[in-house]
């Protein structure tokens, strides 16, 4: 048997039992060991367990033996060792160590593990501290582990708080977070509770739930520890596993590169402390109020209309908690596209933690001298400058949202009744004066702006590579229907609607039909589309659309008997914001919500199965479709593989220079067409095309080119049927398809497919 040795330790005599006894048989480490263990780490040890009742884990013959749990002190405790009964447990007398006196007796109690209370004595109902303890399950490794205590450490900053990090010497990972002790526990468990959630809902292996059953392969938060009278392992206490791991505190660093939390034994911790001295210097300066009290009184106010008119069970919509981050949304702003029972705007500027908002119905402004309704709406939490999504049918505001345009902004003039302030956004980069007209109406006006008015410039149409076939990597693309008609660039500015051709050429007065059709619900836009005539079964007439094009006169009674039909395939520009930097999806997804598609202004469809729309289009005898890459911008002017047009059929485009005279049924007519290509003003004969037109569609062609004036012969090849031709101003073009090229460059087997003016 060991025999008692008596020590002092700050004065105060202690008696040590049992020293030679082996408390970790496994790693050989006495009771000896231990107890100078505490006595070296007990200047490190003792700030975070002053004042605090403590419950301990015993292990009087080893961890090898039964071990005890207490809270009540022994019944031989020395009247020096303080101690108290709570308020809420008056079965139990807890020892409140205050100096390493007090640790060293602890100790020698072969308590391994020291647990302590959040709150001191002395304010025992506000607790000083919370903790999240992560308990991973059994099959994560610590990798995983330390990436999402890195996770949870972030979330705990941004609301405001300053966590410590300790291995547990366990499985997991301790944040320790330093209170200012206002607050009582159940306020700061409401707050603790809150905070958390938010961050499962965003990290689905994670959990909150402490049964077995329903943390299966989730990380479990556990934050139950901070519930009044509940304990936790302290900073530099032992575990009582083997080798003597210690519950180590470590700069934040230092425990993302440990490979496991039991890295710590009692030998190397001590090696650790010398060299390095206390990881947690400092503790209490990093003490700060819970964040559900910080500036309750001004901001909650703010939000209180919005947290009213929500149901945060229903909506994806941010909740109204405040964070100590909410002022970083100061200066910023945000212009939303809501889509809800009216399509509006939303104007929002960071302003005291909280984003001011009015819904502007027609928009801000793009020109100066023009007024527009902006009405002032409740104010919004910091968090929803990036909201976007789907806000369910019948809540409030009911529909999707869009980020519209995003920056920075500085206000020029702040007073009740008047705003001034410049927006720095990635496409709104503009000052406005707002002033307040009655209630909360209020008229916005442009003062000036820095970005060129895109209506006087236009956008180029962008062009399309040709390919045979579906693209290689044919899920990155979307695929639609070759319309075969006119490509226009359509310019909706205010109540004018302007139709400009592939060349630019305003053909607006052709197409009367669309100036009155109330098509697009926002102010400004620029759309991509193709003008198509169609016969009974859908498919377009290109000679029909054509005629409609060059039309002089009636052109109201054309519009009767040759409607015209525009298929809107792609949103170049709305209220501010060109978006040919934008990907396709983006455009085709911001179009849809402002167009009012009808009988005559049509979505060009989009569809995920490239071959099944080939082959219905080839059915159709279409004249071929369009793949389009799901993340390609638009390049304007350009030709791309961003576009590719996919035909059946090999065809070109060629020049009618000419045609031969008819014979036999054709007398009256013409019997074939002399073909060209023309590059730098300079003819390359192509040959002739006799087939792919009946009478009627020849008495139209023949109709069209006796307008043109006869020209000598422009070409110095010989050709067939010489004498019996009549050589025309090269001003018609058409479509020729063609098995192959000749030897002499002709085409073989030409069949015409369609024909127009060169514009
Ligand atoms: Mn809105």
């Amino acid at each position: 048997m060991d025999k008692a040795v008596y020590t002092e330790v700050e004065g105060q005599k202690l008696k040590l039992t049992n020293l030679h006894k082996k408390l970790y048989p496994d790693a050989d480490i006495s009771k000896a060991e231990v107890i100078s263990y505490f006595l070296e780490v007990a200047k490190f040890m003792v700030p975070h367990i002053v004042g605090r009742p403590l419950t301990l884990i015993r292990w009087p013959d080893g961890i090898g033996g039964k071990s005890f749990y207490t809270k009540n002190k022994p019944s031989w405790t020395p009247d020096w060792i303080p101690s108290s009964i709570l308020p809420w447990d008056e079965d139990n007398e807890y020892i409140i160590p205050k100096n390493a006196a007090h640790l060293i007796w602890i100790a020698n109690l072969a308590a391994l593990e020291i647990h302590t209370m959040n709150s001191t004595l002395s304010n025992l109902n506000n607790p000083n501290q919370f903790i999240v303890d992560l308990d991973p399950p059994e099959d994560w490794s610590f990798d995983q582990v330390k990436e999402m205590a890195d996770q949870v450490k972030s979330h705990l900053e941004e609301h405001g708080y300053k966590p410590l990090g300790k291995l547990s010497g366990g499985k997991g990972i301790h944040l320790m977070v330093p209170l200012i002790p206002k607050w009582d526990y159940d306020t700061v468990m409401v707050g603790i509770k809150e905070m958390m959630r938010s961050f499962i809902q965003g990290h689905k292996n994670s959990t909150l739930h402490v049964h077995k059953e329903k943390r299966k392969g989730k990380m479990l938060l556990d934050i139950y520890r901070n519930h009044p009278g509940n304990t936790t392992v302290a900073p530099f206490s032992l575990r009582g596993k083997p080798g003597g791991p210690v519950s180590m505190p470590l700069p934040w660093k230092e425990i993302m590169e440990c490979d496991s939390p039991r890295k710590y034994t009692l030998t190397r911790a001590i090696d650790y402390l010398k060299k390095n001295g206390n990881p947690w210097a400092g503790f209490e300066k990093n003490a700060v109020p819970i964040h559900t009290q910080v500036k309750k009184k001004e901001v909650n106010r703010n939000l209180d209309t919005y947290k009213k008119k929500r149901d945060f069970d229903k909506t994806n919509e941010p909740s109204s908690a405040i964070t100590m981050s909410d002022a970083s949304v100061n200066g910023n702003f945000v212009v939303q596209l809501h889509d809800a029972t009216n399509l509006h705007f939303d104007l929002r500027l960071g302003q005291d933690g909280v984003l001011k908002s009015w819904a502007i119905p027609k928009g801000l402004p793009i020109r100066p001298g023009v007024k527009r309704l902006a009405i002032q709406t409740e104010d919004h939490p910091a968090k929803y400058i990036d909201f976007e999504g789907v806000i369910p049918k019948g809540e409030y505001g009911g529909g999707e949202m869009w980020v519209f345009d995003k920056g920075t902004f500085e206000w020029n003039k702040q007073s009740k009744k008047s705003l001034k302030f410049t927006l720095q956004g990635k496409y709104l980069k503009a000052a406005y004066n707002m002033y307040n007209i009655k209630n909360a109406e209020w008229i916005v006006e442009l003062e000036k702006t820095s970005t060129p008015d895109i209506f006087k410039h236009g956008i180029q149409p962008m062009l399309a590579g040709v390919t045979k076939g579906l693209p290689k990597n044919k899920n990155d693309y979307l695929y639609e229907i070759k319309w075969d008609g006119i490509r226009v660039i359509v310019y909706k500015d205010g109540d004018d609607v302007r139709i400009l051709s592939r060349s630019g050429r305003d053909i607006s007065d052709k197409f009367p039909e669309f100036a009155a059709l109330k098509f697009c619900k926002v102010q400004h836009a620029i759309f991509d589309a193709e003008l198509v005539c169609l016969d009974e079964r859908g498919r377009p007439i290109f000679a029909d659309i054509i005629s409609r094009m060059h039309r002089v006169g009636k052109v109201q009674a054309a519009v009767k008997t040759k409607p015209v039909y525009m298929y809107i395939f792609d949103c170049l520009y709305i209220d501010g914001m060109k978006m040919t930097t934008l990907p396709f999806v983006k455009r085709r997804a911001l179009m849809i919500p402002i167009l009012k598609f009808g009988n005559l202004v049509r979505e060009s469809d989009l569809f995920e199965d490239g071959q099944q729309i080939y082959e219905a289009a080839k059915a159709m005898q279409l004249e071929g479709i369009m793949a389009k890459k799901k993340d390609g911008i638009y390049d304007p002017g350009g030709r791309s593989d961003t576009w590719k047009k996919i035909k059946y059929r090999q065809a070109m485009d060629c020049c009618i220079i000419g045609y031969t005279k008819g014979q036999g049924d054709r007398a009256s007519l013409f019997g074939a067409l002399h073909l060209a290509t023309i590059e730098d003003k300079k003819l390359t004969y192509m040959g002739k095309v006799g087939t792919g037109f009946d009478h009627t569609k020849m008495r139209n062609i023949l109709d069209q080119l006796l307008t043109l004036a006869e020209i000598s012969k422009p070409i110095p090849d010989t050709v067939e049927e010489e004498s019996k031709s009549t050589w025309i101003e090269p001003k018609y073009y058409c479509e020729i398809q063609y098995a192959s090229l000749t030897n002499n460059g002709t085409l073989r087997e030409p069949v015409f497919l369609k024909m127009w003016l060169k514009d």
